[in-house]
């Protein structure tokens, strides 16, 4: 069986180091707001090419963190709209209504499966204050034209890099493209900790500052409360651990295009569309989606196969409960995508072998 992600694999190999690393946080004495998470954030800033890199619980908290600083500088206020892709993964749109601003979905475009620059206009009204650009599968959905919009409305740009850390625009890393940028360090993502984590990444001082205070319930001197602030920190214990693997971040996304151009260039099958990537830099493979007439079908043939697999995402956010009041709201992009998307295996971890067979198994499907 070769399964979607095992999450031990992707640690196996670091074990010792990791084991290493922990142990000397133990040792330590210190766990919350210490001298490891002071490092992984001039590191992961240095990577990323920012100025400032502010640790948070989780990746949610990360995009709720940037919204909620720019309400407190008076940049947003409630009821200000902030445009996202109608196909992205939930967190992304939970992070702007959590803060009373209202989301608008744009259709994404259906050859890169993110937000279609064409659409962003169309949807901008006087209320419009940023555009929350999601990097999703792993591949930059930033580009030139996009900054031209949002200069010219003067909308911010948010980024949501929770799936493409390490990707690469025009000789600039994902985090660094716009206003600010929310990353998470969940252990499936391409950079991942054992357990929960996030960032912020920013150029902006004001805004890290303001994001600093409130992570850590709106306090920068203890016992002394200047914003109404929230509680999300990055561990000790998982700064020590995003230290040591985001040494490998880069090899291991090598490996992800190695494997993906192997799939692109090998899969041959009229029934599967398979992806695009602009360029090899702007893509790091978080995930590997085909589409499909007969999705669920291909689906149940693959695992007959011994290959696993999984949707990404079956339901598009306006069809969720959740989103009562958008439920009779009409996505025509979005819906075909999420009717026809399906995840092929694809990680660091994969053997020669496993690919070979993902491959042949996907050539001969419908034969
Ligand atoms: C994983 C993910 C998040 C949220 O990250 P958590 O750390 O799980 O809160 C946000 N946006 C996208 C696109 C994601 O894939």
């Amino acid at each position: 069986m070769i399964p979607f992600l095992n999450f031990k694999d992707l640690n196996v190999s670091y074990k010792k180091k990791l084991m290493a690393a922990i142990s000397e946080v133990i040792d330590s004495g210190r766990y919350i707001l210490g001298p490891k998470v002071v490092e992984f954030e001039k590191e992961f800033s240095k990577y990323c090419l920012v100025k400032h890199t502010i640790g948070t619980g989780n990746g949610l908290d990360a995009l709720n963190l940037i919204i909620r600083s720019y309400k407190e500088l008076g940049v947003f206020k409630e009821g200000d709209e902030i445009l996202v892709p109608a196909n992205t993964y939930i967190a992304s749109i939970l992070s702007i209504s959590e803060n009373r601003l209202k989301p608008v979905p744009v259709e994404p475009d259906l050859l890169t499966y993110n937000i279609d620059v064409e659409k962003i206009e169309q949807n901008i009204t006087k209320k419009a204050k940023a555009i929350l650009v999601v990097h999703l599968y792993g591949q930059v959905g930033y580009s030139e034209s996009m900054k031209r919009i949002a200069k010219k409305y003067n909308l911010k740009i948010i980024e949501d890099c929770a799936q493409a850390h390490g990707a690469v625009y025009k000789g600039k890393k994902v985090g660094s493209l716009g206003d600010a940028a929310g990353f998470s360090f969940y252990p499936s993502k391409n950079l991942g900790g054992l357990g929960d984590g996030g960032a912020v990444t920013t150029n902006d001082q004001k805004l890290a500052d303001m994001v600093r205070l409130l992570r850590n319930y709106g306090s920068h001197k203890k016992y002394l409360n200047e914003y109404k602030g929230i509680n999300s920190r990055l561990d000790e214990l998982q700064a020590t651990v995003l230290l040591v693997k985001l040494k490998y971040l880069d090899r291991e996304n090598v490996i992800r295009r190695k494997i993906a151009r192997s799939y692109i260039s090998m899969i041959k099958n009229p029934l599967l569309i398979l992806p695009s990537a602009s360029y090899d830099l702007a893509h790091v493979w978080h995930l590997f989606v085909v589409r499909t007439a007969k999705r669920d079908e291909f689906q149940k043939y693959l695992l007959k196969k011994g290959i696993d697999t999984l949707i990404h995402y079956p339901i598009p956010p306006h069809k969720q409960r959740a989103y009562k009041e958008w439920n009779k709201m009409i996505f025509p992009i979005s819906e075909k995508i999420h009717d026809t998307v399906i995840s092929l295996p694809l990680n660091p971890t994969m053997t020669a072998r496993e690919v070979s067979k993902v491959i042949a198994a996907c050539n001969d499907y419908g034969k």
